[in-house]
């Protein structure tokens, strides 16, 4: 793209000092309408980062053929699960989109041909954590969908090339769980910190890998035995992780937060990456 019509889609994301980026696990959306200390939780991140002029949101629960990002004004709030109740139907959250922040991303994605959508919205992997961070929904947010044909090495790399938003203002946020196995959940134990035998193996080697940086082991997931395969049944929940953690330079400072199982097969375990 020539560097005028550039300029024109940024002027709002004008050059930032570079912006943190998050990956957070959202867990049950009752979050949205509970108080707990996850949601206590990114309220306090958003507290100690500055304030985003727009973020773009990798969420578990869009998953497409090719990419696309919302590229509406206002994106509407969708309820996308059953068996809730009519309080979490109710919530709406109406931070407006970005078409700029839509456009420019299409812009710098080199490895996928972006598609431009004006039909999804915000899904509750962003809203009912989102809301939290900005109650009054002050921030424009988009979506970027995942890619269900592409491979974790493909996400990975897709998201490098997202690196440069982090110095136009943009927050970057993944959401998902990174033990997500909803067949395992324990019902006895849904909200407290018990964790199956195989949920804390698989978490531990996570972390391990997290905080050595050893991205390369986090990619292929799918070879690190039987503990992981039951953490991770399906990627879409694990997938938004490698997005934020592809974002990290050398001087960025990691820090984990809601670093806690759940439910026997979740974990609410969060990313921060904040330069120093
Ligand atoms: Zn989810």
């Amino acid at each position: 793209m020539k560097t005028d019509a550039l300029n024109k889609i940024t002027a709002n994301l004008g050059k930032t000092d570079k912006m943190p980026a998050l990956f957070l696990g959202h867990g049950s959306p009752m979050n949205a309408i509970e108080e707990n200390e996850f949601v206590a939780g990114f309220r306090q991140v958003a507290q100690d980062i500055p304030k985003p002029q727009a973020i773009l949101c990798i969420s578990a629960h869009w998953e497409t053929r090719g990419t696309q990002v919302t590229a509406m004004e206002n994106p509407t709030t969708i309820h996308d699960f059953g068996g809730f109740p009519p309080e979490l139907f109710a919530v709406q959250y109406p931070a407006p989109g970005s078409p700029e922040l839509a456009k420019l991303t299409q812009s710098i994605v080199q490895k996928a041909d972006v598609h431009l959508d004006d039909k999804w919205g915000l899904d509750h992997g962003a809203w009912s954590v989102i809301k939290h961070m900005y109650p009054d929904a002050d921030v424009p947010v988009v979506q970027m969908s995942l890619d269900y044909y592409q491979s974790p090495q493909y996400h990975y790399e897709l998201a490098k090339e997202l690196a440069s938003l982090r110095e136009r203002g943009v927050l970057i946020i993944g959401s998902g769980n990174m033990v997500h196995n909803l067949r395992k959940v324990s019902w006895a134990h849904l909200n407290d910190e018990y964790a199956h035998d195989w949920a804390l193996e698989a978490m531990n080697k996570m972390r391990e890998f997290i905080l050595k940086d050893d991205h390369q082991s986090l990619i292929n997931y799918s070879a690190q035995g039987a503990a992981y395969n039951l953490a991770i049944p399906s990627p879409e929940h694990y997938l938004p992780l490698l997005y934020t953690l592809a974002l990290k330079d050398d001087k960025d400072e990691l820090s984990l937060f809601n670093d806690k199982h759940l439910a026997g097969a979740l974990t609410m375990t969060s990313v921060k990456l904040q330069a120093t």
